[in-house]
Parts: structure tokens; sequence; C-alpha cells
């Protein structure tokens, strides 16, 4: 069934992007894997996928030690200053860098270690008392302050709409992340490592993400199905 649904989803972004004029090539998956055990991973990546997003630590911890470097983890979850160390030996991406502590707590950790790692901001567009995410006026402050710290390669922005049902209330929240990134470019706060990412966009709404130019997009429950409640041993 994970096969299936990621081959779905895969010719799904291609139409997506050839119809709005993008490179397919351009678009990149990520398959949520949170609350799936191993099993689901290591099916996905018989099936191809290479890119695994992971919310819980301990649970990436656990994929990191099954598959070793046969995946690639983004850590899309609440990242706190004190599993900063954990968290960049585990992931090879944290997308969800949203304050200097935290930034500043990783960047010391990859002076000591002696090597970079890349990094997206978090950026709660939708001012979503809910979510976190840096607020879009406090932005430019906090790249500002990851720009000096030489560990991190910061690759773009990363953000989680506010839910509703109609996967279009989320256009515009796609749209002004992108116009956040377009702008903090042009101040040469992002673009320094390559071509910005926007990671945006899930099961249900990456069809608009893309047509909105999404680089990134984080699928869960179309590829692995209804997750198990956090409550289930
Ligand atoms: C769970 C999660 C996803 C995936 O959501 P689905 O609706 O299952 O595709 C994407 N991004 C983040 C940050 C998540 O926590």
């Amino acid at each position: 069934m994970i096969e299936r649904n990621l081959n779905r989803i895969r010719s799904s972004i291609r139409e997506i992007a050839l119809r709005c004029g993008r490179n397919p090539d351009d678009i990149r998956l990520v398959a949520v894997s949170k609350r799936f055990p191993v099993e689901a991973v290591r099916e996905a990546r018989d099936a191809g996928q290479i890119i695994f997003g992971e919310n819980y630590l301990q649970e990436a911890v656990v994929k990191r030690k099954a598959m070793h470097d046969a995946i690639q983890l983004h850590f899309i979850g609440n990242l706190q200053s004190n599993k900063a160390k954990l968290c960049a030996d585990t992931c090879d991406v944290i997308e969800t860098v949203d304050r200097l502590k935290i930034a500043a707590a990783l960047s010391r950790h990859c002076q000591q270690r002696a090597r970079a790692l890349s990094i997206l901001v978090q950026v709660n567009i939708g001012l979503d008392d809910n979510k976190s995410g840096v607020l879009p006026d406090q932005a430019e402050t906090l790249l500002t302050a990851i720009k000096e710290m030489k560990q991190l390669r910061l690759m773009g922005l990363m953000t989680m709409p506010p839910y509703t049902d109609d996967p279009e209330d989320a256009r515009p929240y796609f749209r002004d992340l992108r116009l956040l990134a377009e702008t903090m470019k042009e101040k040469g706060l992002l673009g320094n490592h390559g071509t910005v990412e926007l990671s945006m966009g899930m099961s249900h709404d990456y069809h608009i993400a893309i047509e909105e130019g999404a680089t990134l997009i984080r699928i869960g429950t179309a590829i692995f199905g209804q997750r198990p409640s956090a409550n289930t041993p």
C-alpha cells in the first residue's frame, strides 16, 4: 500500500508541477513517518523514498539507528534547546528552528563537532496561537543572527498554516511565505547556500503549496495512512 501511495503522489506532484510551469524535479517529497514503526519507513525506502520527516526526537533516533545512512531525516517537530545536540547528531536537516536560543544551541554544538548543519526557519505565517514559528515581523532579526552562525546553513523557510477543511484557505499563507522568502533573499539573508527551499504543504493541501512555490512538501497520511493515535502504546 505504501508503494502504491508513493507512486500516486509522485505522479500527482509531476502533474501539478507541469500544469503550473514548474520543473517537477524542483519539488522533493518528505515522507512524514511520525508514529509509524521502522517497518513502514523500510517499506517506503524500498519503494525509493529517501527523505523522511519526524516530529519526535526519540522516534527519529530509533529510525536512524535502524536505517543508518539509507535515509535522510528532516526534523519537523518542536525542538527544545536541551535536545539540540541529539537532534543535530540524528537529523540531516532541522526544519523547525524558530528562535535564537535554538539556533545558538545548534551552532555551538556544530562548532564543537566542526561540522555544518542544514536548517530551515519555521515561520508562524498565519499568526496562529497554536503554532510554533517565528512571527513574520521578527524573521529578519532571527535570520540576521543566523547569518553570523557559520556552522548553520540556512536553506529556506518552513510553515504550517492554520488548519481548515478547505485547502484553498491555505493559499494566501503559502504565498505569504514565498513573498517573505523573496524579501529575505533581497536582503541577503536567504539563498546563500543554493536555491531557497520552501517547506510547505501536507497531505490535504500540497497541490496548492506546489502552485505557490513549495520545494519540500511534507506528506504523512496520504503515504502511510491514518496515524496511530498518540495514546496507543
Ligand atoms: C504531521 C505533520 C505533517 C504531515 O501531515 P499529514 O496531514 O499526515 O500529511 C507535515 N508537517 C508537519 C510539521 C507535521 O507535524
